[in-house]
């Protein structure tokens, strides 16, 4: 049996010790999952709502435990960490509105009726990545178990304390054992058991895009669907007519947030040529003012990069040659810090412009007028999410409809919100997730005819 150390980013100590789920033992959980599918689906409607709901209250109940073992296993800020257990809970509660509400249509049909049916897949593989390991997992457990399938989660190997503590509140609010089941490990085992193991019906993957394409061609082998939400190089569009003040003032938190370790990190500031001096005079007290530190304190912004590895993988964009403009504070000593750091990049195809650095990292550009804007919002393989800063209401929308991204915000950084549907195109990803239509993808549609004449 391997055992891994959980580390803290913020102080380098260990703070647990997680054994991993190996290839048999994933295998044998799959199995568990599949024999309880029968049970779980014929449960009545009311009676799968009632257990969501008992779930969605253990976790309110359990926000401040779950929010402390984030900020220590992944360092996240204390008010982040809150939010983000809050968020498994209202998607819970979100989704427990579903099995009543699974139902299908009648099709006129000449010769009898026809009726379709939404049947729950079976079972499905949950994938996370370390950066928001409680929501991301909720918005895949959550609308799948509502629709009546049995999912098998595996959390990120750096990040699993939040999701095992999960998967503890779920067996204490009723849910059955075998039907949600969290199972730490590699992603080359645990999660490779996903795709390959035939009795797993469809694969939630967020992740980078790298390991997508991977799982993509894995699902392929078997006809399996698949879910990706991957990585994002998100454009903020700052026009002269927009109010700059709150622009430059929220930019650093539409990046910088969680360290910019976050798929909708505004990354790419573009303004307006004639906005440019006026916009950085701003954007540097902002940047400056971001608080970094301890992420335990309730004033903090900012905390640490998850890892050693990844710490070396952000610094890499910043050399002593790189162009930065402003550059903000972080401790010094234990801990993966890095400071808010804003690049101006020499050319628009520099590695800091076109990849995806998933740090507190941010380059400005500027731009002519809104067809160049758009222009430069596209040129990535990306296109997840993105901001529009203008009074112009027209021009907004038209800018809105010209990127190529899945989630926008005008006037504001905002990106996931429970209610609406959230996902990328191009090289971020594939299908939507949460909002109403997020049950559509946990369920088959079957059709029936029955003949009624003779
Ligand atoms: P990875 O793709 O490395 O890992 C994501 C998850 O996949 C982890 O649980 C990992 O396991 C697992 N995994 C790794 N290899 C395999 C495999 N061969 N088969 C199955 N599972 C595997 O991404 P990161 O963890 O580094 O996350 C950062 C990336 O995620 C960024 O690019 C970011 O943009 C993207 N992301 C996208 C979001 C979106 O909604 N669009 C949201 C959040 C992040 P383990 O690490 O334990 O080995």
């Amino acid at each position: 049996m391997s055992v891994t150390d959980v580390i803290n980013p913020a102080t380098e100590d260990v703070v647990a010790r997680v054994e991993q789920t190996s290839a048999e033992e994933t295998d044998a959980a799959i199995a568990r999952a599949h024999a309880a599918l029968p049970a779980w689906k014929a449960l009545a409607p009311a009676d799968r709502a009632r257990l969501l709901r008992r779930f969605a209250e253990a976790v309110d109940a359990d926000v401040d435990h779950l929010a402390d073992l984030e900020v220590r296993n992944s360092g996240h800020t204390i008010g982040n960490a809150r939010w983000e257990a809050g968020n498994v809970r209202d998607v819970l509660q979100y989704y427990s509105a579903a099995p009543e509400r699974l139902f299908g249509r009648q099709i006129p049909v000449p010769g009898g009726v026809d009726i379709t049916f939404a049947e729950p897949l079976g079972v499905v593989g949950v994938i996370v990545p370390w950066n928001f390991p409680m929501p991301i997992a909720g918005w895949g457990f959550a609308p799948a178990l509502a629709a009546g399938n049995a999912v098998v989660l595996k959390p990120a190997e750096l990040t699993p304390l939040t999701a095992l503590r999960l998967g503890e509140l779920a067996r204490e609010a009723g849910i059955p054992e075998d039907v949600f089941q969290v199972l730490p490990g590699r992603g080359s085992v645990v999660g490779q058991r996903f795709v390959d193991n035939p009795l797993v019906r469809k694969v939630v993957f967020t992740g980078s895009t790298e390991v997508g394409r991977q799982i993509m061609a894995g699902c392929a082998a078997q006809v399996k669907r698949v879910t990706l939400e991957l990585g994002g190089k998100n454009a903020n569009i700052v026009f002269a007519d927009a109010d700059l003040e709150k622009a430059a003032a929220s930019a650093p938190y539409g990046v910088f947030d969680n360290a910019g370790q976050d798929c909708c990190a505004r990354s790419r500031i573009l303004v307006e040529r004639g906005a440019f001096e006026k916009f950085m005079e701003l954007l540097e007290p902002a940047v400056q003012g971001v608080v970094v530190g301890d992420p335990a304190s309730e004033k903090t912004e900012m905390g640490p990069l998850i890892s050693a590895a990844h710490l070396a993988s952000v610094a890499s964009y910043v050399d002593t040659e790189t162009p930065v403009a402003i550059r903000g504070s972080a401790p010094e000593g234990p801990g993966f810090w890095f400071p808010p750091t804003v690049v101006v990049p020499r050319e628009a195809t520099d590695r800091i412009v076109t990849e995806e650095v998933f740090g507190p990292v941010v380059t400005v550009q500027t731009f002519a007028d809104e067809a160049e804007a758009i222009r430069l919002a596209n040129d990535s393989e990306y296109g997840l999410s993105g901001s529009i800063w203008t009074e112009n209401l027209g021009r907004a929308m038209r800018v809105a409809r010209g990127v190529e991204a899945g989630n926008l915000s005008v006037n504001s950084h905002s990106s996931v919100r429970y209610w609406t549907p959230f996902g990328g195109v191009k090289q971020s990803g594939l299908g939507r997730e949460l909002g109403p239509d997020a049950l559509a993808a946990f369920t088959e549609t079957k059709n029936v005819f029955i003949a009624t004449e003779g």
